[in-house]
């Protein structure tokens, strides 16, 4: 039994207010599904506004889902109260893509660690080691030149580690990191993403790894799930979508990696032509088809493709793949 199982997931926000009820929606979730194992890392791919940190949030029931479910560890999450929901909040935990504001200034390293720990009831002598191991595993050493800082004092590489040491502290079994480097330094972003990874690994913590930089993924994920206003459109093992990437969205989000060769700086990023389109109003069938090179009028524009299993655990959404 996987550790989470999403199904169909739905998040849709309320916009304008008629005179019984909301004008529109805004469907910034809108059927999305996977699973993941104990120690398992899925990274989350798509442009802004493609959902993704939606999704997140609505998986660590910080937002209400508007429909669909999720189980936890067998349990169904999906809608159960808040007061219900302590021992969820101390199964996961989430690691922000802002290091700047994700801290709170007025506290010091020491007591930003230490707060889980309080809440958790940790007997203050445990909560002192635990401390100084997590800044330690994070490798801000030694520990007590970080203890009395506080936020400002810090770099923002060693704010995201102090942000990453909080988030592992109460070793939870299940983490959001959403973009956890994209506020870095480039220079450094590498080097945390293989410790988040070596940690992840580690206590065996599964992981959802947002960002909208296929690249960085290949530090990380076991799975990709590719979303493209609100919907999944790809899904399955990280090498097999990477090797044999079918949606035509996918494609161009690889054709638009970097050249490998570091010679060449030259090399100009391809970007998938068009813009997103607005999740009040998508587009009719499938809703990459403005943008779509292959997209077949009267078809795509009509009628939404569902995500199917086209090879084993390799899920696309695209009518170039689905037999009728
Ligand atoms: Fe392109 Fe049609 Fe596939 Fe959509 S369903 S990605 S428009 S070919």
């Amino acid at each position: 039994m996987p550790l989470l199982e999403v199904h169909d997931l739905k998040t849709w926000f309320p916009v304008g207010r008629g005179l019984f009820k909301p004008v529109k929606y805004v469907k910034a979730v809108d059927g999305v599904s996977f699973t993941l194992d104990a120690g398992e890392v899925l990274a989350v791919i798509g442009e802004s506004g493609s959902g993704k940190t939606t999704l997140g949030r609505t998986v660590l029931r910080l937002i209400r889902p508007t429909a669909g479910k999720i189980v936890f560890d067998g349990k169904d999450i999906t809608y159960a109260p808040d007061a219900s929901l302590k021992w969820y909040r101390f199964s996961t935990a989430m690691i922000f893509q802002d290091p700047f504001s994700s801290l709170n200034p007025y506290h010091t390293v020491q007591y930003i660690l230490e707060e889980p720990l309080i809440l958790r009831k940790v007997p203050p002598q445990e909560r002192r080691e635990l401390v100084v191991k997590a800044l330690e595993e994070v490798k801000l050493v030694p520990p007590e030149d970080f203890l009395k800082k506080y936020p400002h004092m810090l770099s923002g590489g060693q704010r995201q580690l102090v942000g990453i040491a909080r988030a592992l502290i109460t070793r939870p079994r299940f983490i959001v990191a959403d973009e956890p480097v994209s506020m870095l330094d480039v220079s450094i972003r590498a080097e945390i993403l293989s410790l988040i990874r070596s940690l992840q690994s580690k206590y065996n913590i599964a992981m959802m790894y947002i960002t909208h930089d296929i690249a960085t993924a290949k530090y990380l994920a076991d799975k990709l799930l590719v979303m493209y206003a609100g919907k999944a459109v790809e899904y399955g093992p990280f090498r097999d979508v990477i090797k044999e990437p079918l949606h035509p969205y996918t494609q161009a989000l690889i054709e638009a990696l970097p050249d490998p060769d570091p010679t060449n700086r030259l090399k100009i990023r391809k970007v998938p032509p068009g813009e997103p389109p607005s999740l009040v109003n998508p587009p009719t069938g499938c809703r990459f088809h403005p943008r779509c090179p292959y997209m077949i009028k009267g078809e795509c524009d009509k009628e939404e493709p569902p995500l199917v299993e086209v090879k084993r655990g390799h899920y696309v959404a695209c009518w170039l793949h689905i037999k009728r």
